[in-house]
């Protein structure tokens, strides 16, 4: 039996069942089933040899170690304990010997080996019949006493095939017991090199579990949530109407048929589940808006939750140019809103906000539309949070996004929404032209923005602060404030940072928004939907610096007005070759998909798209990129195993997820 020590040991692994130990798959692999004459002994190569121990001392020189002679060999242990001393001492008074694993170097007495691995054993005594794994483990849990109780696991366990046998054959799959047998102890016969790129069948047979339980989980996961009540939403309401009568704009054919998507979703009686994604600038913030009036017409609250303040602000501000002239209040909730205001704020039918909108005070009494703006920056628990924020039926929820996702993907990152995509820009949106400057021609530069200033328009001056939490990166920021001040004296420049309070913040952006102020330096806290239409240059200071998604969103917050729009990359002395492919990708492409497709080959899903939207944390051995066929495949066959053998279905996902679970719920 395990002991609690050990249990916690395992824990920290993630290991709690006897099954999950079943699936701690090795990270690698020693071969000790064969030995090696010391003299053989390729360098570089861990080997096992075998000889008489002959004596076994502790010495000192040059520091404390235990040097035991074998024949042939000497093994050194710089840490040891006593007891080995006198075990190896033992061995050379019985004649016995010391099998060692270990690489076999030339040392001042001749062969040698440093700290290795090693068994006392009689002549002759047989050798191990498989590959010796080696296993991810923890401080204090020894691999010897890991691997034990895995192999142990793994003799205990029924591992039946949770596949049908039809679906295994038609795609030429290994069983899954005899693939996770031969993982764990792979017979002599395998070169440990052939399992390290875990391309071998049996390692496609646990991957393709491993998405197979993923796809599963993530579709009954939606299927559970579509399966909830949800209040029906007049969609013909009379703020809706009248809206759509006086739009500020005509939609473009994308707008409508997401709007038209949207629409259909909220007149069921179950949940939306939606994501809206689209380009930089391509319109998705009246979509919402049309939704929310939905929620109003029927009596019900919405909210709009973005990740930063300003962004809140900027919609605030948009909602209420469109929404206020038809009588329809508007609350405002960010960190800083007032306790005395906050109720007043939460009183409005739609409510804007930053995360404040989901703390435990801000409490909403008739939620029925939540709308989550750039949904990838908020943590899984920020959105379950906003979701359980609604008291009774369970609101629909319009998700949205502007690193889009490109489509040959989108049925297998997104198995459990629904996707509207917004795939046009409204008409008299200008390209941006991009140009690449050295630091060196920064005086070109700034007489490029005294130019346009001159000619009326506005400059963003953005700075490469990425962590605005970190002093000395703030601080840059602020120098450059001052310095550009100083170069451009005569124009107005105003500063804009996420560090300012939510007052200023306000007045910086309004300042700017109303062309009082003409440069504003800036943090890429306007990264996200800050919309001036009158800016229509912007320097990115240091741009070898940024992300891919990054430096797209940023260019996009110009050419949105009726001038030539020009974003110029400034790139210091030394470039990393890294740093110059994402400088070629986004000089040379302006669309959002293809940035998007590039930066995934770049960075991968991960770190692209979010981790819980990637679905990548419910994989432990599968890669999204890497393995796209096994992906294609659990795919359709997910579909087809909820469809025609659910019991089947669920058998997997319970042996694959167990306590994994929830992370596909949220
Ligand atoms: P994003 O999709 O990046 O959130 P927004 O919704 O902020 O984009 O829209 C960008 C700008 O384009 C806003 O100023 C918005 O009012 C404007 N806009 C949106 N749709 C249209 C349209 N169909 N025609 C003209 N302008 C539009
Ligand atoms: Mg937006």
């Amino acid at each position: 039996m395990k002991s609690d020590a050990v249990a916690k040991k395992l824990e920290k692994l993630g290991l709690r069942s006897r099954f999950d130990l079943v699936l701690h798959l090795p990270l690698r692999y020693e071969d000790e089933t064969a030995l090696t004459p010391v003299h053989a002994a390729p360098a570089g190569k861990p080997v096992s040899v075998e000889a008489p121990v002959l004596k076994a001392q502790v010495m000192y020189r040059p520091k404390r170690q235990l040097v035991v002679h074998a024949e042939g060999l000497v093994l050194r242990f710089f840490n040891f304990y006593g007891s080995q001393l006198r075990q190896f001492q033992r061995a050379a008074d019985e004649g016995l010997r010391v099998r060692a694993f270990g690489e076999v170097r030339p040392g001042f007495f001749g062969a040698e080996m440093a700290h290795p691995r090693y068994r006392i054993v009689r002549e002759g005594e047989p050798l191990p019949d498989a590959l010796t794994p080696i296993y991810s483990t923890t401080k204090g849990l020894p691999q010897s006493e890991l691997r034990a109780l895995v192999l142990q696991a793994l003799d205990a366990e029924t591992l039946d095939d949770t596949l049908p046998e039809s679906l295994r054959q038609r795609l030429g799959l290994a069983g899954f017991a005899e693939s996770v047998r031969f993982l764990h102890r792979p017979p002599p016969a395998i070169n440990p090199e052939e399992l390290v790129d875990r391309t071998h069948s049996a390692w496609r047979r646990v991957k393709f579990d491993e998405l197979l339980a993923q796809q599963i989980s993530m579709r009954l996961a939606y299927r559970a949530r579509r399966a909830r009540k949800a209040p029906v939403l007049k969609v013909d309401g009379p703020l809706l109407r009248s809206f759509l009568q006086k739009l500020p704009f005509k939609l473009t054919r994308a707008q409508m048929r997401a709007l038209n998507e949207v629409v259909r979703d909220l007149r069921e009686p179950h949940p939306m589940q939606r994501l809206l994604q689209g380009d930089v600038g391509s319109g998705k913030t009246i979509v919402a808006a049309i939704a929310c009036l939905a929620a109003v017409d029927s009596g019900l609250e919405a909210a709009v939750m973005a990740p930063t303040e300003i962004l809140s602000e900027q919609h605030l501000r948009k909602f209420t140019g469109w929404l206020a002239p038809l009588g329809v209040g508007i609350g405002w909730l960010h960190g800083g809103t007032p306790k005395k205001q906050r109720a007043e704020m939460l009183a409005a039918p739609i409510v804007i906000g930053t995360h404040a909108l989901v703390q435990k005070s801000a409490e909403f009494a008739r939620l029925g539309l939540i709308v989550v703006d750039e949904q990838h920056r908020f943590g899984v628990e920020q959105r379950l949070a906003l979701r359980k924020k609604a008291q009774g039926a369970v609101p629909h929820q319009l998700m949205m996004s502007a690193t889009p996702i490109p489509r040959t993907l989108e049925m297998t990152y997104l198995a459990d929404l629904d996707v509207s995509t917004i795939d046009e820009m409204p008409p008299g949106r200008r390209t941006v032209a991009t140009r690449r400057f050295s630091d060196r021609k920064r005086a070109e530069v700034l007489k490029r923005i005294r130019q346009s200033c001159a000619d009326g328009e506005q400059a963003y001056w953005v700075c490469p602060v990425i962590e605005e939490s970190k002093e000395g990166d703030l601080q840059t920021a602020l120098e450059t404030f001052e310095v550009l001040k100083k170069e451009l004296s005569g124009l107005r420049v105003g500063l804009l940072h996420g560090r300012l309070a939510a007052g200023e913040k306000a007045e910086v952006m309004e300042s700017f928004a109303k062309g009082t102020t003409q440069v504003l330096v800036c943090t890429t806290v306007i990264e996200v939907g800050v919309d001036v239409p009158n800016a229509s240059l912007m320097v990115i200071e240091s741009a070898e610096r940024f992300g891919l998604a990054q430096l797209h969103q940023l260019r996009g917050r110009i050419g949105r007005g009726a001038r030539e729009s020009t974003c110029i990359l400034l790139f210091g002395a030394d470039l990393s070759e890294a740093a110059r492919k994402r400088l070629d990708i986004i000089f040379e492409d302006t669309d959002g998909f293809r940035i998007a497709r590039k930066d995934l080959e770049l960075r991968g899903p991960g770190e692209v798209l979010g981790q819980r939207q990637s679905g990548q944390p419910m994989l432990r051995f599968a890669d999204l990129e890497r393995d796209q066929d096994l992906v294609e495949a659990a795919v359709q066959a997910a579909a087809e195993l909820i469809e025609h053998d659910p019991q089947a279905a669920r058998a997997h996902v319970a042996r694959w997820l167990g306590s994994r679970r929830e992370l596909a719920h949220a």
